[in-house]
């Protein structure tokens, strides 16, 4: 980190989640061509390592790990969760593949 990091606003929604999606494609790439799985498997398994990531930060705040007032709800934050997956779906239609790195058979 610079010292000009450290000036710099904290990252919009927006940002956060350009930022996220980077980071999720770089990893299912990855873990495309390192699995040799079939594409739709991976994608099952992103989600599910994504409702994981939710298991943990969730058992966290349960247990009073983090101050920020949070208070999970499991049956909710899994809907809230699967309208998110179908809105990002229906809002974008073709995602920007032009981002995504050649896997050989994606
Ligand atoms: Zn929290």
């Amino acid at each position: 980190m610079t010292g000009d990091d450290r000036l710099q606003a904290s990252p919009t929604a927006e940002q956060t989640q350009s930022f996220l999606e980077e980071a999720l494609l770089t990893a299912f790439c990855q873990a495309l061509r390192n699995s040799g799985l079939p594409t739709m498997e991976v994608l099952q398994l992103s989600a599910m390592a994504l409702g994981s990531v939710y298991r943990d930060v969730a058992a966290a705040h349960d247990r009073g790990g983090c101050p920020c007032g949070w208070k999970p709800a499991p049956k909710a934050d899994v809907a809230t969760l699967q309208e998110a997956l179908a809105r990002a779906h229906s809002t974008r239609l073709t995602p920007d593949l032009a981002r995504m790195p050649v896997a050989g058979r994606a």
